[in-house]
């Protein structure tokens, strides 16, 4: 294992290997790892049969914009695969655009209204704890005191995976995954998963009652040696020159674009800091600064090589998947947004992180077929937005908060305003208390609607009766309404009584802190839009810039390996890789 570091432009004799052995594979500009030799030659013509291993990669909060701007810099994993099958418009269709809901479509092929996966959190009423917010990824029956140390859990996943639909056809099939956050591996892994691992703290774990291995016990002891050292930061890339600003967060007078709401959002402003400018030093002991560095992709990647090693994945007898969820990109956007330094270093260590993997598994001669995509997309920090020609960006005010509209209504209606209304953040789904009556509770939505109708910050709010009522959306996700956007991730036992979805640009970050100053999380397709790009050694690579959807993948991959499924097992549809007549969806031309 080995941690980013200076990035050798010296390996000119591994350069040329590769420049004279893979021109047909479209990558050939794929800067070797400096830590290991090139042994193999990979397949430089199209592979007979089904791929023996699929690589399924979420790259978190990769937005197809991110994809955009930096793809002409690429040299690494993601130019090859920008040479393969590219689907420039994905989607994560649905309106709840987080991370749980959107890991769950990527390897179901369903929606988060049929993969129940509605949000990062939910509320449920009826949970025995104090804490009625319940994460996507944890077992409530055994949380039973501070939600803070749940036990993880795919329980609340309520569709197969691919992995487990392969599993079931093929018992000799393995099922990995590695993330570095749990939710990000157990949505795509599923429940029938053999190895799953995640970041946790220091290093990585994984379910409860899952006996370790000797492959993840040295990562982690690698990891705690950089840890314990510290590590420098990470050279500026001459193209991300432009990047390298300082932006103001919590500073000057308080104007981020607020208008007359600007007195409320001022309120209790935390210190001032800035943005922009990061590199990534890591100081001795700073497990949170690795995690929010191109360090956790090169560790998740680095546990994903030795996986397949251990398990010799792609060599079986049957078809095994491998996927990995890269979570640096979305702590990087988070802390520092996207459009500084700190976003232009992950997206370079990002692909050369990538490209090592892929080199890796040529080197290993595994015959495997990659997907990658995003669980969702993501926006700029306001502060930069204001100076990139988007001066109505902002961030969200007091009003759509629960507690602050419940204050207004409750004694409009008559009811107790204290947990009148319940909701995990300032967007999204709330509820409403559940020993309110429902005639009563009718009124406290309409109540809701009605003091957010005059708010420039709220899109839409609708009841779930309006969502339920509405029909499952089909055709081009760019076309379709808020209503069928939040049609797409409403999942009625779980979801809430009313949702609230924000105007374009406001952010539901009422009071930014080091580490939060920028999110995703909206109807707009800034957080729906997503690259899908699928890449197999020899293919012929083209590009279909029309809307596809992340729940297309698992139908395209089952196609791929000749699974089998009944017919409408898929919200998605299965899409044909072939550049020519030929049809990988089976479909004869
Ligand atoms: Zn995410």
């Amino acid at each position: 294992m080995s941690f980013p570091r200076k990035v050798s432009f010296s390996r000119k004799a591994t350069l040329a290997i590769l420049a004279i052995t893979l021109p047909l594979a479209g990558y050939s500009h794929a800067r070797p790892a400096k830590r290991v030799a090139v042994r193999a030659v990979p397949a430089v013509v199209a592979p007979k049969g089904p791929p023996r291993l699929i690589v399924a990669i979420a790259v978190d909060q990769f937005s197809a914009d991110l994809f955009a701007q930096y793809r002409v810099h690429f040299t690494g994993g993601l130019a090859r695969l920008a040479q393969g099958a590219v689907f420039p418009a994905g989607f994560q269709s649905h309106a709840a655009s987080e991370t749980c809901p959107g890991h769950s479509t990527i390897l179901t092929g369903m929606r988060p209204a049929h993969t129940g996966v509605i949000a990062n959190t939910w509320i449920d009423q009826s949970v025995a704890r104090g804490k009625k917010t319940v994460y996507c990824a944890e077992d409530v029956t055994k949380t039973a005191a501070d939600p803070k140390d749940y036990v993880a859990s795919v329980d609340h996943l309520l569709v197969p995976t691919l992995g487990e639909r392969i599993k079931a056809v093929w018992p000799a099939s393995r099922n990995v995954a590695v993330s570095g956050k749990d939710r990000g591996a157990l949505m795509m892994g599923g429940h029938a998963i053999d190895q799953v691992w995640w970041w946790k703290g220091k290093g990585f774990a994984s379910l409860e009652g899952r006996a370790s291995l000797p492959v993840v016990e040295a990562e982690n002891k690698a990891i705690g040696v950089v840890l314990a050292q510290g590590a420098p930061g990470f050279a500026l890339p001459a193209w991300c020159g432009g990047k390298d600003r300082a932006i103001a967060v919590n500073g000057g007078d308080g104007s981020v674009g607020m208008g007359s709401l600007a007195a409320t959002v001022v309120q209790k402003r935390a210190a001032a800091f800035t943005v922009g400018t990061g590199r990534f030093a890591l100081a001795k002991g700073d497990a949170g600064a690795f995690r929010s560095s191109p360090r956790l992709d090169r560790a998740t990647i680095d546990l994903a090589t030795e996986l397949v090693d251990a398990m010799k994945l792609g060599k079986g007898t049957a078809p095994d998947v491998l996927s990995v969820s890269l979570s640096a990109t979305d702590y990087v956007g988070h802390a520092t947004g996207t459009e500084g330094a700190e976003m232009c270093i992950q997206m370079q260590q990002l692909d050369l992180a990538l490209g090592d993997l892929f080199q890796a598994l040529d080197q290993r001669g595994i015959d495997y077929a990659v997907a990658l995509t995003a669980d969702h997309g993501g926006l700029d920090l306001p502060e930069r937005l204001h100076e990139q020609g988007l001066p109505q960006a902002q961030r969200a005010g007091a009003e759509v908060q629960a507690d602050v509209l419940a204050n207004v209504i409750g004694p409009k209606l008559g009811l107790d305003p204290k947990g009148l209304l319940l909701a995990d953040g300032s967007f999204g789904d709330y509820w409403v208390r559940r020993d309110v009556p429902a005639e009563q509770k009718a009124k406290v939505v309409d109540a809701v609607k009605a003091e957010l109708a005059g708010n420039p910050q709220v899109a839409a709010v609708y009841s779930a009766a309006e969502i339920a009522a509405a029909p499952m959306p089909s055709g081009s996700p760019e076309t379709w309404t808020l209503l069928q956007r939040a049609r797409a991730s409403f999942y009625a036992p779980r979801s809430g009584d009313l949702v609230v979805l924000l105007a374009r640009g406001v952010v539901p970050i009422h009071s930014p802190a080091p580490g939060i100053v920028a999110t995703h999380g909206s109807a707009w397709d800034y957080d729906r839009r997503v690259p899908i790009l699928f890449w197999r050694a020899g293919m012929t690579g083209f590009e279909q810039p029309n809307g596809v959807e992340t729940v297309d993948i698992a139908p395209t991959l089952a196609a791929l390996i000749g699974l089998k499924v009944p017919a409408d097992t898929f919200d998605g549809r299965c899409l044909d890789l072939d550049a020519g007549a030929g049809d990988t969806c089976g479909v004869t031309p």
